[in-house]
């Protein structure tokens, strides 16, 4: 049995080296790979997630002390542009279609039939999603 542990620890090992080293990616290269190349969409993830990082004169700004630990990179929409990147690691992959015939969405109503699920269900209070509108952003519905 403590083999077994001593080895799973082994395992893990390199795994955990390597979620220390993505935690110290900082604002600067943000900058460097999303902001000065031009490719940010303003969309304001980065500042949201960091007390540090406001929006001015059009660009994200760092305005306090970078520690580094990366939440705003990976929460950029945009440094995300492998295929791994926007799928992750993931062992399954599934398509479906919501079964509720009243239900027609863009990707098979998938997601809307979750979330009706999940309202039915009182697992959450409220969804926020948008819809199409010709020269409008979209409603916000509940
Ligand atoms: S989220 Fe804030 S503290 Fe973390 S890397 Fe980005 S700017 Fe630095
Ligand atoms: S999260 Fe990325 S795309 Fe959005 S404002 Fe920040 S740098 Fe720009």
């Amino acid at each position: 049995m403590q083999t077994k542990v001593r080895c799973a620890e082994k395992k893990c090992n390199p795994v955990k080296r390597n979620l220390s080293e993505k935690e110290k990616i900082s604002f600067g290269k943000l900058k460097r790979d999303i902001i000065k190349p031009g490719i940010c969409t303003l969309c304001g993830a980065c500042a949201a997630s960091c007390e540090y990082i406001t929006i001015e004169d059009g660009a994200p700004k760092l305005v306090g002390p970078c520690k580094a630990c990366g939440v705003c990179y990976y929460q950029c929409p945009r440094t995300i542009t492998t295929e791994e990147g926007l799928i992750g690691c993931l062992r399954y992959a599934y398509a479906a279609r919501s079964a509720i015939p009243e239900i027609k969405g863009q990707d098979g109503g998938v997601v809307t039939s979750l979330l009706l699920y999940a309202l039915d269900e009182g697992l959450i209070d409220c969804a926020v999603v948008t819809i199409r509108q010709k020269n409008k952003p979209g409603n916000l519905c509940q």
